[in-house]
């Protein structure tokens, strides 16, 4: 699956596209017909935002945070490694429709004018979605997204006919989400096959899990409003964890509703669906919190589902998979052309793995540093660069990696094996920003947008 962007800067690539082969010799699919919709096949793809895999119970928690996820992964394929492109909302979103890297898309946090001021691109023109195949295929496609980096304002909804995101409201709930997607079937053609697309937002910052009900774990406490003024203590983060791990029910409860809606109307009969997490969550670990951070493996490590029926694969799989992945294991499936620009970032197809070691690759990047982390199925290798100098951090985590085992760079000197074996590969992949989109631009913010972005920890 491995293609590399060899036919020049992805700026410019559109136009060369008809001229492109990648190393196979094989035309890149942009010119081909539209393939047949296999029996007018839904498709819906979930994003979780900032739930971290570990926890699920689907991943082994203790606590029942998603009894319905765990219910419908028995009857999926569930990859136990997955990883996510990027530590925070935006980049990881771009990178899951684009089948990108962020250092290829671009989508990540730029300098302002004002002092440690960050804006953050629209997903710019050149950089093709897969959702774009889909409109082209007939799909009927409907967007409904909790949180603001997925609203309208980024250019996430450049191919929906419908699209719900929070307006001038800081987030909305799954509940609010699922209301808007029932009013947008309601309207759906019945010639056309559906596309959803949904991003559940209860689980990020700031935790206020509704008080008026009971919840099988934790214990009732004070909502959980970052950042804190002082260090919280463990009684504190106990009570971060409690009202975090209720988000993920409450979470939970709003997929199992939008399901049943979904299998109510007989949508789900011949349908594939992917569930799966932008990035997860500090919850106090070395003293982080919330994310927008490094690469560690509480924010990268995400869950992610594939159930397709009738008939879809029912196992787990324990090797490291990129999120980025998705567009193009939709595609294949549907028997649609892949996206037009091949990410030099090795994708795979979720339902037909490649034997072998695939690494994926991770980021975060703002106006001050950069950390990228390259991941196979022993190791991640992350190296940061700041003050134009590689590698003032430089950390690895084993893939059985526990919290309690957190090791950090200047603690625990990165195996030699280690650093041979995936460094060459991550600065790599890491030098593709050269290749980021020249068309970027910013959306007009008002205050009250800043103040949003302010309060939802960025
Ligand atoms: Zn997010």
């Amino acid at each position: 699956m491995a293609r590399s962007l060899g036919c020049g800067r992805l700026a410019v690539l559109l136009p060369l596209l008809a001229a492109c082969e990648d190393e196979a010799g094989v035309r890149h699919a942009m010119e081909r017909e539209p393939g047949p919709i296999p029996d007018r096949t839904t498709v819906v793809l979930i994003t979780l935002d900032t739930t971290r895999a570990d926890h699920l119970s689907t991943y082994g928690y203790e606590r029942a945070t998603d009894p319905f996820l765990a219910a419908l992964a028995a009857e999926s394929r569930v990859f136990t490694q997955a990883v996510a492109s990027s530590t925070w909302t935006l980049p990881s979103h771009v990178s899951l429709f684009s089948g990108l890297d962020p250092a290829e898309h671009g989508c990540w946090m730029h300098a302002g004018t004002g002092p440690d001021e960050t804006i953050y691109p629209r997903v710019p023109d050149s950089v093709p979605l897969f959702t774009r195949q889909l409109r082209d295929a007939g799909y009927y496609l409907v967007g409904a997204v909790g949180g603001f980096l997925t609203s309208r304002k980024y250019g996430f909804d450049r191919d929906f006919d419908r699209y719900f995101d929070p307006g001038q409201a800081a987030e909305l709930s799954g509940v609010r989400l699922n209301a808007f997607v029932q009013v947008a079937l309601d309207d759906k053609p019945e010639d056309r096959p559906l596309f959803l697309f949904v991003n559940y937002f209860d689980a990020h910052a700031p935790y206020g899990p509704p008080a008026d009900r009971d919840y099988p774990f934790g214990e009732d406490g004070l909502p959980e409003i970052f950042p804190h003024e002082t260090e919280p203590g463990p009684d504190r983060i106990r009570n971060i964890v409690d009202q975090y791990d209720r988000e993920l029910l409450i979470q939970d409860e709003a997929l199992a509703q939008l399901w049943h809606e979904l299998e109510g109307r007989g949508l789900l009969r011949n349908a594939i669906v992917v569930i799966t997490s932008d990035h997860g969550e500090f919850l106090g670990e070395n003293g982080y919190f919330e994310h927008t951070t490094l690469p560690y493996r509480p924010l990268t490590h995400v869950p992610l589902l594939v159930h397709v029926a009738p008939g879809g694969p029912r196992d787990r799989i324990d090797r490291v998979v990129s999120i980025a992945s998705i567009p193009e294991t939709l595609l294949a499936f549907l028997e649609l052309p892949p996206m037009p620009v091949a990410s030099a970032g090795r994708r795979v197809n979720l339902l037909e793995l490649p034997p072998g070691v695939v690494p994926a690759y991770t980021e975060f990047k703002n106006p001050w540093e950069w950390v990228g982390a390259v991941q196979d199925d022993r190791h991640k290798y992350a190296l940061g660069l700041g003050g134009g100098t590689l590698a003032p951090l430089e950390f690895f985590e084993a893939s059985d990696w526990q919290l309690s085992q957190w090791e950090r760079g200047s603690e625990a000197p990165v195996p030699p094996e280690v650093a041979e074996r995936l460094k060459p590969e991550l600065i790599s992949l890491m030098n593709r920003w050269r290749a980021a989109p020249e068309d970027l631009t910013f959306p007009d913010l008002a205050a009250e947008d800043l103040e949003h972005l302010r309060a939802l920890g960025y």
